[in-house]
């Protein structure tokens, strides 16, 4: 058994006791690393420790034994006890035994035994030292923010050059995603906007591994991370959201209010071949059924997607199907674009290029459809009381969004008031006017 030692007063104090092998010393030193970097002081008692980490042990009997003394011995001593290493694995038998500790982590878990130790023992922020505040530095207005939770993708869309430029997906540890978002609430977010490149593959790279949050085990998976981020109290909303079969497992917790009811799951396309030949899922009739059932489980969700018109092949009866399609499907929000080809992408090297001036044909068509589908649905909220996130307050009154606007692609609520709202309020709007893209109510 070893105790770091190095003492100071008034900062944060951290015990730190490493058993076990040279990989779980290695695992000790890494904690260590980053509990200094973060100018937390470690120390060489537990009289003098604020909260005391102990890196376990789980190979023999007998080493289960130590562990399990030492952090008997450690509560007893001081109290506020983070259990990490190979015994923590088996997190049941540590809590049943000493039900007291924190939080408990399996080996190789730096990034959460430090999120346990900032949630009970946060290290105060100190503006003089400290260059970043707790929730980051962000361009965005202080009510939303964008959090990722994952970079690169494992998918290879012929028209798309992310995965040569990014690489293969490397999803973010859930307990890191997890306190970033905490700490973004805590800092007066009203929003969290759950962007990646392919949001629903989260956690796939590390086989769904189990996180910890808080000392709260959360699997490394879209829908698990959305419960937990559904309990923070703000609006939720996903982004990028490829149409993989467990998207539907999301619907439920829009329909409970946990996630804003909004899905942006780009489709792309509507035809089988141009789907096979992006590289995509070719199933469109497959796709109108889910449609179809998302919206029986949680019938207020919005739709949001994008295609791509005059990708090379698309005959005038491929491009026929996906106006069929966008017929069927009613979408309440399109983003369409005209492919154009991108140094490096696959799709380059397809026969049968559309010409451009055929190509700017068919996109007007598509959004003239598109638009018509907008209006019409956007017309169903007349009358209706929705929720609205103010973003601006000017002379005319308040520009918000509902949960069906997410900001800087999808439409406006203008709010007749005179109330002195600011932005980040949420406020309850009557809808007395609608257009193609935008919403005009009074305050109820
Ligand atoms: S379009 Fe999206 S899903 Fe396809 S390869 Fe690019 S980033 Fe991945």
């Amino acid at each position: 058994m070893t105790f770091a030692s190095s003492l100071q007063p008034k900062i944060p104090r951290v015990g730190f006791i490493s058993l076990g092998c040279p990989k779980a010393t290695v695992d000790s030193e890494r904690i260590l690393t980053h509990l200094r970097a973060e100018g937390y002081l470690i120390s060489s008692s537990y009289a003098d420790s604020d909260l005391v980490v102990v890196n376990t042990c789980g190979f023999i009997d007998s080493a289960i034994a130590e562990s399990l003394e030492t952090i008997g011995e450690a509560l007893a001593e001081n109290g506020k006890v983070v259990v990490t290493g190979c015994l923590g694995a088996k997190g049941d038998i540590i809590r049943q035994i000493h039900p007291k500790v924190l939080a408990v982590t399996g080996p190789q878990a730096t990034e959460e035994v430090m999120e346990a130790i900032h949630h009970h023992l946060p290290k105060p922020h100190d503006p003089y030292l400290d260059l970043v505040p707790p929730q980051g530095i962000r361009l965005t207005p202080k009510h939303y923010a964008y959090l990722k939770i994952s970079e690169g993708c494992n998918h290879r869309c012929t028209f798309c050059i992310i995965p040569s430029m990014r690489g293969n997906l490397v999803s973010r540890p859930v307990g890191e995603v997890l306190q970033e978002a905490q700490n973004l609430a805590d800092a007066g977010v009203k929003e969290l906007l759950v962007i990646s490149q392919d949001t629903s593959a989260y956690g796939v790279d590390i086989k769904y591994r189990t996180g910890f949050w808080q000392g709260r085990p959360v699997r490394t998976r879209i829908t698990e991370l959305a419960q937990v981020l559904g309990e923070l109290g703000i609006w939720i909303r996903l982004h990028y959201v490829y149409p993989y079969p467990h998207v539907d497992e999301l619907i439920p917790l829009m329909a409970e209010g946990r996630l804003l009811p909004y899905l942006d799951i780009p489709f792309q396309h509507a035809n089988a071949r141009i789907l096979k030949s992006m590289k995509r899922p070719a199933n469109s009739e497959n796709v109108l059924a889910r449609i179809k059932h998302w919206r029986a489980i949680c019938p207020e969700i919005t739709l949001r997607s994008t295609f791509i018109v005059g990708f090379p092949g698309e005959t005038e009866q491929a491009f026929e199907e996906l106006l069929a399609f966008l017929e069927q499907a009613q979408l309440d929000r399109v983003g369409a674009f005209t492919y154009s080809p991108v140094e490096g992408a696959a799709a380059n090297a397809l026969p049968d290029p559309i010409p451009p001036e055929l190509q700017q044909e068919r996109l007007a068509r598509l959004m003239q459809l598109q638009e018509e589908i907008s209006r019409e649905r956007l017309a169903g909220k007349l009358g209706q009381t929705l929720r609205v996130l103010v973003d601006a307050v000017d002379e005319n009154g308040a520009i918000g969004r509902s949960s069906a606007d997410a900001p800087e692609i999808d439409g406006l609520v203008y709010i007749d008031s005179d109330l002195p709202l600011k932005a980040g309020d949420w406020v309850d709007v009557r809808i007395t006017r609608t257009d193609t893209h935008d919403l005009w109510a009074t305050l109820v």
